[in-house]
């Protein structure tokens, strides 16, 4: 296995690939204003497993949902969980890259993508997904964000090495409105979404990750970066987390 390969695999078994929690998926649904019986066209992009996609599916009872992930091992354990909950006939699991997504223009009512954008870069993100969306239509979306203008050295020299794409809600703000939309509102996810829900099952499958790969150095430098990640987010983690963005297209002109 490569080191993405390793990286897959550690986070596999995991109910989600980056911080977040069914309350804050709720919350953002909440902020959309999308009625729950609407036939709505959804994609949820970088789902990784299907934790989105699953609550989506089951929120929005007559919604088709096209969940877009570049991970073949991600996909076919989000089609298994999508059949597991009884919502594979809405929830079609696609591989494929997020900035070559073949949606047709206007074609989409909701765009949803959790701790994943980073891979694109926000801006790139909100630009080319914008089109997809119909007239009015809305973009719920989350972002690694600073939560305050200056930070300890430490963490922001970390995260300017490892996504210099970070910056503060404001900033995110303004980048949505300059990109055409009207924001609806943000909120910053609470520690749980990162412990319990993120950091806490990642660290329970060191072991068993190890025991599997353990020979590999590359496999206890996989595990070594996700533990200084885990320490910083603990000496750290009240001057950043994710931001939830939830906007909506504009067309003013
Ligand atoms: N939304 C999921 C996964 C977040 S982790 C959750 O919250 O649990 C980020 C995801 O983005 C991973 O599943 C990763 O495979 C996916 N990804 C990375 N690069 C991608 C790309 N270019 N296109 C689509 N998905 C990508």
């Amino acid at each position: 296995m490569d080191e993405l390969e390793l990286i897959v695999d550690l986070h596999l078994r995991n109910p989600r690939q980056g911080p977040g929690s069914v309350a804050q998926t709720d919350l953002a649904i909440a902020m959309t204003g999308l009625a729950a019986d609407d036939a709505l066209r959804i994609a949820d992009i970088g789902c990784g497993t299907g934790a989105s996609a699953v609550q989506l599916a089951k929120h929005f009872k007559h919604a088709q949902i096209v969940a877009v992930d570049a991970m073949g091992a991600f996909v076919e354990r989000a089609r298994e969980r999508a059949a597991a909950h009884g919502v594979s006939d809405r929830v079609e699991v696609r591989e494929g890259d997020m900035g070559s997504l073949g949606f047709a223009p206007g074609s989409l009512d909701l765009i949803w993508s959790e701790g994943a954008i980073y891979n694109m870069g926000f801006d790139a993100g909100i630009a080319a997904w914008r089109d997809f969306l119909r007239p009015g239509g809305l973009i719920a979306v989350s972002e690694l964000t600073w939560t305050t203008p200056t930070r300890p050295a430490e963490i922001e020299a970390h995260w300017t090495r490892e996504y210099p794409g970070i910056r503060e809600a404001s900033e995110n703000v303004r980048a949505l409105e300059r990109a055409g939309y009207g924001v609806l509102g943000y909120f910053m996810l609470p520690t749980a979404c990162w412990e319990a829900n993120y950091y806490q099952p990642l660290e329970g499958g060191f072991e068993s990750f190890l025991d599997r790969h353990g020979g590999h150095a590359d496999a206890r430098r996989v595990v070594d970066a996700e533990r200084e990640e885990i320490r910083l987010y603990r000496a750290y983690g009240a001057w950043y987390s994710y931001g939830f963005y939830v906007a909506r297209r504009l067309d003013g002109d």
